[in-house]
């Protein structure tokens, strides 16, 4: 269907409004109908579409099928993707994930074995139309190396097809450590991310000190896990706030999950979401995760223990407060974050996924506004990437084109055709068979 030329022109395409820059679109409306010529790579020229294309170059006629810019995915775990089959978690708590990854990595993770799975990672997110990846990476001891040189691997290998961010994950207290100071030179080395999970006590403000210490002295931004709970209690978003505005911090603090937000009372939350939107932090929520673990408690109301409990019916959905930090000028994403782990025991790093459930969830519609950016062009300025995310003249031709016209059908099936642009080619949407990895995940 897309012509194996230099140039063509994808006429009456269907374009979300927030996803275009440098475009006037006269209307308030969802989607601006355009021709978009494609030439030598990147998006020379865009006309309404309520004339004729010119005819200077082949017309694939798109009947107002929907283009996207390639999705841009905040947050990840490559490393721990895909051992679901070998490490199941039988109550499906975040608190039995937390074990059963530590075992599998233990037992596992040299670097064939993380080499395989991570690549497994990419291959279906690039085959899903992803352009950029950010993965937060387990750290402690001698993982660090043997993860962190995966990652310069696939880095490298990857480089014409996905632009790769490294985080570091480790308890924050591991910074208070000579060990915590390598990572953070083995994080620079990379061009990574310092990132790792704050826990509430005494020792947090000194912690979060040293993080922000060591990230002004190596030039880096940071990524932090924070509050991925239902303890109303847990208000380290806010204590990482507070330390942007103490050191004056000028880098990109993103900050992730961030579901406690969501059962405090509306002046608790507002004070951090304020104090957030002060700090310049980015929020990025994991709506498929959150689904997944929060609220899995059984009949008594106590936390699971064990898999044949009689089970409670979640009630909540364990998102974080997504409208409200919008509303107040936060810049807030969504994310993939694990794949057929124990944290996480489905998902496929499909960008399409991730915005089609949280609409679901977090009900991101009605209007459906520019929620778009979230997977697309919010996460790109987090990730420093001005040019991914985005659809304006000049930018690379990095598209996804649908079938579907309109958000009802976009939103209605997994969209399994649709067609990756990759620097105006169309490029092998096949995604890499289980068995790939059967010698790995034997059980
Ligand atoms: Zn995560």
């Amino acid at each position: 269907m897309i012509p194996n030329t230099n140039a063509y022109w994808l006429a009456n395409a269907h374009v979300p409004v927030p996803l275009l820059v440098g475009y006037p679109c006269a209307i308030a409306a969802d989607l601006a109908l355009v021709h978009l010529e494609i030439r030598d790579g990147v998006i020379a020229q865009i006309l309404p579409g309520d004339q004729p294309p010119p005819s200077s170059a082949p017309i694939v006629d798109l009947n107002r099928g929907q283009v996207w810019c390639c999705f841009i995915d905040l947050h990840t775990h490559l490393d721990k993707g895909h051992i679901w089959e070998r490490s199941p978690n039988p109550t499906g708590t975040f608190e039995d994930a937390l074990r059963i990854v530590a075992s599998d990595s233990h037992a596992h993770w040299r670097s064939e074995d993380v080499y395989r799975r991570m690549e497994f990672g990419l291959k279906c997110s690039y085959a899903h139309g992803t352009s950029a990846i950010r993965t937060h990476i387990d750290s402690s001891g001698e993982q660090a190396r043997i993860s962190l040189d995966v990652f310069k691997t696939l880095k490298a290998q990857w480089a014409d097809r996905l632009t790769l961010q490294a985080v570091s994950l480790v308890p924050l207290d591991y910074f208070m450590t000579p060990a915590g100071e390598q990572l953070a030179d083995q994080m620079a080395a990379v061009g990574g991310v310092l990132g790792g999970l704050p826990m509430m006590g005494e020792e947090l403000d000194a912690q979060l000190d040293r993080v922000f210490t060591l990230a002004t002295e190596r030039h880096l931004d940071l990524d932090l896990h924070t509050d991925e709970s239902d303890d109303p209690n847990a208000v380290t978003l806010r204590h990482v706030a507070m330390a942007v505005l103490r050191h004056g911090f000028t880098g990109q603090v993103v900050c992730g999950h961030c579901c406690s937000l969501a059962v405090q009372s509306p002046e608790e939350s507002l004070k951090t979401i304020q104090a957030v939107k002060q700090a310049r932090i980015g929020i990025v929520s994991l709506p498929l995760c959150n689904l997944y673990l929060q609220g899995r408690n059984p009949i008594d109301g106590q936390r699971l223990v064990e898999s044949i409990a009689p089970r409670q019916t979640p009630r909540w959905r364990g998102v974080t407060l997504l409208h409200e930090l919008k509303h107040y000028g936060v810049a807030v994403a969504i994310a993939s974050d694990n794949c057929r782990d124990p944290f996480h025991a489905y998902g496929d790093h499909d960008g399409l996924e991730v915005y089609s459930q949280s609409v679901r969830i977090a009900q991101l519609d009605a209007p459906h506004g520019d929620w778009c950016r979230a997977i697309t062009t919010t996460p790109a300025d987090l990730m420093r990437l001005p040019t991914l995310g985005r659809i304006g003249v000049g930018l690379p031709a990095d598209l996804i084109v649908f079938k579907a016209r309109y958000f009802s059908e976009l939103l209605s099936r997994p969209q399994s055709d649709r067609i990756v642009l990759r620097q105006g080619k169309a490029i092998d949407t096949t995604l890499p068979d289980y068995t790939e990895l059967d010698d790995l995940i034997t059980r």
